[in-house]
């Protein structure tokens, strides 16, 4: 191991908001004084401590963030998207990222030291980036090495895990994608070699099964039955030596909390409900799920598909819920209804609302700098060898 091992513990439940692991995407506290969510203040005390930072703040609000925080976003995007937008604000002293602690933990790779990157809430977290532990990802590398496939294998991690994943997988020549570059992120990996060996005769996919069978199966013509799963809570993942040797695709046994509930059932429920429907969702829904749809993309192809759709066109979209309210108000000529009624907000996200935001600027605007995320320096320069690969992919 060449950089510091992050602390690792047990996947224990922790409740959003208690207890602390900083080193982890899970629940960690959130100090300070929060303005009451009933203050009829709190968009006006946004304004002004929005206004009194100016160009020493920059504000990324994610797609999936609440109306009351994304209308004081100074761009918004996915997480690919955002990541570069806080890359080119060099003269930002201060990044206030909307977001999910993965993303804000990118934002402070790609940043320069000079810069402070602030999460309004520590316990923003994401369920999936949790669902890959370093331990564990350490230990399935030495599971992949006894099958004698470590050699031969690219970790390819989703934009969306821990930094401390992102270092492993720089470590390992791997790179970081996102659902916008998956296709190609895995293109690049089977045709990579690996530290002057034989290359990327197979992938370690972290941490979503699902957009890494999905970008297999439909996207390269890789048969599901050349995709594998290990799952970290089984011995050895669950999986035979020779299960190893034989697949091209190792998945992680990990998905999103929210897309991860969208079934083929919608699917069909959806087309009987509104005749001529098109279904849109996103890769990170199960496989099934996309076989279903008209449709599959990331947040960035769901909007613009949204935006050029023509009037009197109905859609059904598998996604999170704040961006399937805000497409359809933003559509009004257009039916756009969100796939399945009873799939909630991503919880994690949602935490980021108006007190926390006012909070953040507030404490900004009088150079107290609070929640602020920092990733290790020598974890730092291994997940941006990651990033910078996936910023490089042709
Ligand atoms: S929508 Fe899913 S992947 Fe995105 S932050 Fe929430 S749990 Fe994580």
């Amino acid at each position: 191991m060449t950089f510091t091992e992050p602390v690792s513990t047990p996947l224990a439940l922790l409740l959003l908001g208690r207890g602390s692991e900083p080193a982890s995407e899970r629940g960690v506290d959130c100090p300070g004084e929060l303005p009451p969510a009933s203050d009829p203040t709190l968009v006006a005390r946004a304004r002004t401590a929005r206004e009194a930072l100016g160009d020493r703040a920059f504000v990324l609000g994610h797609h999936y963030q609440r109306d009351e925080v994304i209308q004081f976003a100074d761009v918004t995007g996915d997480s690919f998207k955002l990541a570069r937008d806080a890359a080119a604000r060099p003269n930002a002293e201060y990044i206030v990222f909307c977001g999910v602690h993965f993303m804000a933990e990118s934002a402070d790779v790609l940043t320069s030291s000079a810069q402070q990157v602030v999460l309004p809430d520590l316990a923003a977290g994401c369920s999936m980036a949790d669902m890959a532990d370093y331990q564990q990802v350490v230990e399935a590398w030495d599971v992949l090495a006894d099958a004698g496939v470590a050699d031969v294998t690219v970790p390819v991690t989703y934009m969306n895990s821990s930094a401390a994943i992102k270092a492993f997988t720089g470590e390992h020549g791997g790179t970081v994608c996102t659902s916008s570059n998956a296709e190609r992120a895995l293109r690049w990996a089977f045709d990579s070699v690996v530290d002057g060996g034989a290359g990327g005769q197979k992938v370690l996919f972290m941490p979503d099964q699902h957009l890494g069978r999905n970008t297999a199966v439909l996207q390269l013509g890789i048969g599901l039955d050349e995709c594998v799963v290990f799952n970290p809570h089984k011995p050895g993942g669950g999986l035979t030596p020779q299960q190893l040797r034989d697949a091209k695709m190792i998945l992680w046994r990990g998905h999103c909390s929210v897309h991860g509930r969208f079934t083929a059932e919608n699917v069909a429920d959806a087309r009987r409900r509104i005749p001529g429907v098109n279904v849109l969702v996103h890769p990170e829904c199960q496989h099934d799920v996309v076989l279903g749809a008209d449709l599959v993309g990331s947040t960035e192809y769901i909007i613009k598909t949204l935006d050029a759709a023509p009037p009197g066109s109905s859609w059904a979209v598998g996604t999170e819920l704040n961006l399937v309210r805000r497409l359809a108000d933003r559509h009004p000529d257009k039916q756009v209804t969100f796939l399945e009624k009873t799939v909630c907000y991503c919880s994690t996200m949602n935490r980021i609302d108006l007190p926390h935001l006012v909070h953040s600027l507030e404490s900004l605007a009088r150079g107290e700098v609070v929640n602020q995320i920092t990733v290790e320096p020598r974890m730092a320069a291994n997940a941006r060898l990651a990033l910078d690969r996936m910023l490089a992919l042709p």
